[in-house]
């Protein structure tokens, strides 16, 4: 990134993210420089198509990379010095393992924020009043989360998400502002959803890895390394081995001065409309 920062940033003063917009017209403005030199100077096709292959890769790296903010700024962590982190869970509610997580988190008295999937409220209504009436934060995480779900337009990621808040509100009376993407890849279509209906996109900047086959020590260890002030991990409330990998995190939190805050104080933004 620090690369593409000092290509770009003569260019897009003073923002020199890797975005779509800036991404698009540098690769414009070197296939146009390999069109001409092709037409003038006999440069063979290799060298328009150089240009236009590495635009490709740099689409679906900023696509599935979800700190790069490529269609859409993503808040991935806090602009602070001070030791306080986020902790955060998707894909509940789950009836075998958030009430679980819940309880560790009170044990330790804090609070995290949980992406829920629409489609798993039905059966887990008092969980998601618990998480609520309980000062942990409710954010969206999409109705279906299908696996395919970057596939569709607009309107029908509108409806991902508004059906998903209209369950929330119905339970908490809570609109939820909060949106993490599924798998963490955006596109076009997700981000104008998203901006359409003024959610803030929240990712992260520790990825556990808790759905992995990796061991409980190594997926800490993984959590350890890279905790740093303004951190958001990302959990999923979904298995056993979160909820042992996350009492270990809360205690190496503990013992090395990190305080847990929730996403919209490490953020500075707000959780819900109303
Ligand atoms: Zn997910």
């Amino acid at each position: 990134m620090v690369l593409w920062g000092l290509i770009t940033q003569p260019f897009f003063c003073p923002s020199a993210d890797m975005t779509f917009r800036n991404t698009s017209l540098v690769f414009l403005f070197a296939i146009i420089l390999c069109g001409l030199g092709h037409y003038y100077f006999g440069f063979t096709l290799w060298w328009v198509f150089l240009p236009i292959i590495l635009y490709k890769a740099a689409i679906i790296y900023g696509s599935s990379v979800i700190q790069s903010n490529f269609y859409i700024e993503a808040h991935c962590k806090g602009a602070t010095k001070e030791k306080v982190v986020a902790i955060t869970f998707d894909d509940g509610p789950d009836p075998g393992f958030t009430l679980k997580i819940i309880q560790v988190l009170n044990h330790f008295d804090v609070k995290a924020t949980f992406f829920v999937i629409g489609k798993n409220i039905r059966g887990n209504e008092a969980i998601i009043k618990q998480i609520d009436s309980e000062g942990h934060i409710l954010g969206n995480h999409t109705f279906s989360h299908s696996f395919f779900i970057d596939f569709k337009g607009r309107k029908a990621f509108r409806e991902e998400l508004t059906s998903t808040m209209a369950a929330v509100y119905k339970l908490t009376g809570r609109q939820m502002k909060f949106f993490r993407p599924p798998y963490g890849v955006t596109t076009p279509h997700l981000a104008n959803a998203s901006k359409d209906l003024d959610y803030e996109v929240i990712g992260w900047n520790i990825r556990s890895m808790d759905t992995t086959g990796d061991s409980e020590e190594i997926i800490t260890n993984r959590i350890k390394e890279q905790m740093k002030p303004g951190s958001i991990i990302l959990f999923h409330d979904t298995s056993e081995k979160t909820v042992n990998v996350l009492k270990q995190t809360l205690n190496f939190a503990k013992e090395n001065g990190f305080k847990i805050v929730s996403t919209e104080r490490l953020l500075g933004l707000k959780a819900y409309e109303i």
